[in-house]
């Protein structure tokens, strides 16, 4: 084994969700395969085994002690460059639905290696979030959508919200500065039809203060939302 597995099982157990020996062979795989293309495409700058292991699939799996995803539940992670949260979250529960989207088409080409060598399968959808946020097919159509790194919390919430259900939830992982961007991302979460429904705060080894933050989506999303990139740069909503 590449990763240590021990190690891994522990951290998914204190977040109440069990790996059995396939989850943690997909894993390893995942591991080795990341550090691979790692030296062809820049993914990550993480890439020793025990840094894969803590702060990319145990802060992913983090996302199971906060929320918990019923049977089947559809999952967009929007941003997922080599997979993070969504793809350590489909390893972890293959029963969920998850649709990958990311703006660069050759990290989802390392995600298609990645599902075919560990028997998975997901959605990859190479898309602008704020485009695909816009296109009936996808438009709250998802009960959960994840992001981690993606953005400020007050943009990422313009990218995230119309991808959600009503009765839906947003789960946005976060670091140290996660209380200063909910400040800042009140508002736009209520105009785009959220509410805050926690903001967890924990720290995770080594890897340092995370914080997950989960919105409820209460009501649609008004029909000019998401705006192009442009604008929610130039004049995001406050
Ligand atoms: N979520 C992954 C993680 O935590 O390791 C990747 C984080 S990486 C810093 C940000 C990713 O978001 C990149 O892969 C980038 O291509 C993608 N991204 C940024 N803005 C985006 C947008 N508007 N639509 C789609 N993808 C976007």
């Amino acid at each position: 084994m590449y990763i240590p597995k021990e190690k891994l099982r522990s951290f998914a157990d204190s977040f109440g969700v069990q790996l059995d020996e396939t989850a943690l062979e997909r894993f390893d795989t995942y591991a080795r395969l990341l550090a691979e293309w790692n030296e062809k495409i820049n993914l990550t700058a993480i890439t020793d085994p025990m840094g894969i292991t803590v702060k990319h699939f145990a802060d992913s799996l983090s996302v199971f002690r906060f929320c918990s995803f019923p049977t089947g539940a559809s999952i967009i992670d929007v941003g997922t460059g080599a997979g993070f949260p969504g793809l350590a979250l489909l390893i972890a529960r293959p029963d969920l639905r998850l649709t990958l989207l990311d703006s660069t088409k050759k990290k989802l080409g390392v995600i298609e290696n990645i599902l075919a060598e560990t028997g998975l399968s997901a959605e990859l959808l190479h898309a602008r979030a704020e485009e695909a946020g816009q296109n009936a097919a996808y438009r709250e159509s998802f009960d959960f959508a994840t992001a981690r790194a993606v953005a400020n919390l007050r943009e990422l919430a313009e990218y995230c919200l119309p991808f959600v259900k009503r009765g839906g939830c947003f789960v946005s992982m976060k670091g140290a500065n996660a209380a200063e961007e909910l400040d800042g991302a009140k508002k736009a979460i209520a105009v785009l039809g959220g509410k805050v429904q926690s903001a967890e705060t924990f720290t995770l080894e080594d890897a340092g203060e995370r914080c997950i933050i989960t919105i409820k989506k209460n009501s649609s999303t008004p029909a000019k939302y998401p705006r192009p990139s442009a604008k929610i740069a130039k004049n995001p909503l406050e």
